[in-house]
């Protein structure tokens, strides 16, 4: 094993650790990913994911004389831990790979760049990235991209045609604002936001201008993950909204406002929430103190208190099954308005919202990750929902710490939880 990895291979610039291990196992024998996959006790599959346990790292680090985050900045659990979960699974191609043709010609491999959906062109290049098998169009899986070409009709990827992007189009220019905020986790607009209040920025955007007007083009924006060309469209106008800051992002809210319907309001209630949780930023005392805030006193007919399943896990920052069981407990309840249309008391969310992000000072105790509790502690009873329960009957009280980016990274008290878990 030791022998294998001391060959003479570089890593490629923004290379990801799969590729560079899927290409030493290509001048090598066969078998190699599964045989390393074992013995780094990795599944292949969370390897072709790009995702390493820190286990398995220390063991690369000692095969390999790189350092651990070295390593580590290869990986997709380095954008796991920064961006969260949640985020990271909206941000992430799942099964499928995009590349850049000219990049792959001089030798194949894959980037960390090309791993996210916002992302569509290589910069070194200014070409846009491929995504499709140039020959038969089939979308382009992990398992035939690692084999250099498509399982459908044998087209070699690296002989795909690039096609260049216009050097002056606003496009680009959103481009590279993108890859400032993902992979270089830099802040363009507002100081006092971070990169990750950048990131949120910009998928709550998203949310709230798919259906309308471009503003940068023609047509509608719309969000169709298999199709790269609208979906980088709609990325750009998320972009443009921040240039120029406020004149374009007040003339798109006057638009927004002048197009507003059931849904467009829903979007404008779901934005402003997210705006009132980075208050003491620019852009939320620009919003609250404009015109362009919406006027919600003659819309009693749309049902402004409650708000869609969709709104509602977006809000809490859940995942479906978390919301599902919650609802199940009788945790989270239902309003069923005319029609049967089930939805959800804003001010309940809000409320449970609140309780679930912690209290931010953190005392001298016992600490557990709200996520290593619940696995912990499933044989004596404990439970996702048990665990929201608790808290919000206030018998458990969550704290965060820098590092909690979401619900999994909370922390309680583990002497606390295991005193409740003996008096049930
Ligand atoms: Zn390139
Ligand atoms: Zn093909």
């Amino acid at each position: 094993m030791n022998k294998l990895l001391n060959r003479n291979l570089s890593k490629i610039e923004n290379e990801t650790l799969a590729s560079f291990i899927f290409r030493i196992s290509k001048g090598n024998d066969c078998s190699f990913p599964s045989t390393i996959c074992s013995f780094l006790d990795l599944s292949t599959y969370d390897l072709q994911k790009n995702e390493f346990t820190s286990n398995s790292l220390s063991v690369l680090s000692e095969l390999t004389d790189q350092s651990l985050s070295n390593l580590r900045m290869m990986t997709n659990s380095f954008f796991i831990d920064a961006f969260g979960e949640v985020l990271f699974e909206e941000l992430i191609i799942k099964n499928n790979v995009q590349y850049c043709p000219l990049c792959v010609s001089v030798e194949f491999h894959h980037q960390r760049n090309w791993a996210f959906i916002p992302i569509s062109v290589c910069l070194k290049h200014n070409v846009f990235l491929i995504d499709r098998c140039c020959n038969c169009h089939a979308k382009i899986s992990l398992n035939s991209y690692w084999y250099e070409s498509c399982k459908k009709c044998d087209f070699k990827y690296k002989d795909a045609v690039a096609v260049p992007i216009d050097s002056k189009s606003f496009e680009l220019i959103s481009q590279k604002k993108l890859y400032e905020i993902i992979i270089e986790m830099k802040a363009p607009f507002f100081k006092e936001l971070s990169s990750l209040e950048h990131l949120k920025l910009i998928l709550n955007s998203r949310k709230l201008i798919t259906g309308l007007t471009s503003f940068t083009g023609e047509g509608r924006l719309e969000n169709y993950f298999w199709d790269k060309t609208t979906l980088s469209h709609l990325y750009a106008n998320c972009i443009w909204l921040y240039f120029n800051f406020p004149r374009n992002f007040n003339m798109a809210f006057n638009r927004v406002n002048t197009q507003l319907n059931y849904l467009v309001i829903n979007k404008l209630k779901r934005f402003e929430y997210y705006l009132e949780s980075i208050s003491e930023s620019q852009i939320q005392t620009h919003y609250a103190n404009t015109t362009i805030k919406l006027q919600r006193n003659s819309d009693d007919f749309m049902n402004i208190d409650t708000i869609s399943y969709e709104d509602a896990i977006h809000l809490l920052n859940f995942r479906h099954y978390q919301f599902k069981s919650l609802e199940r407990a009788k945790i989270i309840n239902p309003k069923f308005t005319k029609g049967n249309v089930k939805r959800y008391t804003l001010i309940e969310i809000k409320r449970l919202h609140k309780i679930l992000e912690g209290e931010l000072d953190v005392g001298d105790f016992n600490k557990v990750t709200f996520k290593k509790a619940i696995s912990k502690y499933r044989q004596l009873g404990f439970s996702f929902e048990k665990a929201v329960l608790w808290i919000t009957q206030k018998k458990l009280k969550p704290y965060r710490d820098a590092e909690s980016l979401d619900l999994d990274g909370l922390l309680l008290d583990e002497d606390k939880l295991i005193e409740l878990l003996d008096a049930q």
